[in-house]
């Protein structure tokens, strides 16, 4: 009962889990349809159909030999087959974990995001979901892998996922953006997001927003939302303009490098996240920095 066992949708995410599993000091496999993901970073790469089912998958899974550790990536599709396997195996499932150690003791969000819950899973095997971005993609690895098929019982197929259609959520992709430039309410006109934009492209960054900004007012596309609801970020600079700081935003850059704070209000709970805080109106805050900036690259 030595193994953790990754079920990983694509490579990117795959090489998140190593890096959580690595942490666990146990034998690594990874479960995938493509043996290029994984060759080199697990001990054996066990290879499945690229169209598997979840209720294929699950059962083979739920046949695996000397498993002690399931860890899926906490997508919709991930969380789901944890679920299963977790009931199909009379077993505990975690989800949404942020950190994972080698006693099996995880962290996740408790109270939508006001608080951190820390608990040790007792229970063996054990079926935990990991979110998207908690640990760094792992950057290169030596292990020797050995490749089999992962066995496919036969089993009734209660669902079948037809056709997946990909959601416009605009042209940015911020997990990947090393600076962004995030406004919020503090923004009294659409309009007014031009400037918000200049500030970005002269900081080379991308333009992300709270939820009110992308949901409510919809004055920038989903994509662009940052928090638990929107997209988990890590650039070196995330820059909080008009924005309060509540749990449920901040929770999205929490791995960001260095945080900038604009705010009118110098109570506002974003100065305790903020590495470098500034307060006062952002009509007048932000011409200035461009202003700076443009002189700056004027020389
Ligand atoms: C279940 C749930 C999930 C959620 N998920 C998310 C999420 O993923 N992401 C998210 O962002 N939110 C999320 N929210 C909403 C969240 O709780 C906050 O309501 C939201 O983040 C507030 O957005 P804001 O800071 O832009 O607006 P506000 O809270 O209205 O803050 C505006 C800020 O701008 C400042 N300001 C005003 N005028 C100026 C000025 N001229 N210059 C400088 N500063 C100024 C104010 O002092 C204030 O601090 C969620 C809520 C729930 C209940």
């Amino acid at each position: 009962m030595n193994t953790v066992v990754l079920v990983p949708p694509k490579k990117d995410a795959l090489l998140e889990l190593v890096s959580a599993a690595e942490a666990l000091e146990r034998r690594i496999a990874a479960v995938v349809p493509d043996p290029s993901w994984a060759q080199g970073y697990v001990d054996e790469i066990y290879r499945i159909p690229g169209d598997i089912s979840n209720d294929k998958l699950v059962a083979a899974l739920a046949g695996m030999n000397d498993v002690d550790v399931f860890l899926m990536y906490s997508d919709r599709n991930g969380k789901e087959i944890a679920a299963r396997l977790g009931a199909k195996l009379g077993t505990s499932c975690y989800n949404d974990c942020t950190s994972i150690d080698k006693n099996l003791e995880i962290e996740r969000m408790a109270y939508g995001g006001k608080g951190v819950a820390r608990i040790l899973i007792k229970a063996r095997p054990a079926v935990i979901s990991l979110k998207p971005k908690a640990y760094k993609p792992k950057e290169s690895s030596n292990r020797r892998s050995e490749v089999r098929d992962l066995p496919i019982p036969e089993v009734e197929e209660r669902c079948l996922l037809k056709n997946v259609e990909e959601k416009e959520l605009g042209a940015v992709d911020l997990t990947k953006a090393e600076r962004i430039v995030s406004v919020g309410r503090g923004l009294k006109r659409k309009e007014d997001l031009e400037m918000i934009e200049k500030l970005a492209r002269l900081l080379n960054a991308a333009v992300g927003c709270s939820r009110p900004i992308a949901a409510d007012l919809k004055w920038l596309p989903e994509g662009h939302h940052v928090g638990m609801t929107g997209v988990q970020v890590s650039p070196k600079l995330y820059m909080a303009i008009g924005i309060s700081g509540q749990i449920q935003h901040t929770i999205g850059f929490r791995n960001a490098e260095i945080v900038v704070a604009v705010n009118i209000d110098k109570g506002a709970p974003i100065f305790e996240e903020a590495d470098y805080g500034v307060v006062g109106d952002l009509y007048q805050i932000v011409p200035e920095m461009i202003k700076q900036l443009k002189e700056m690259k004027e020389g």
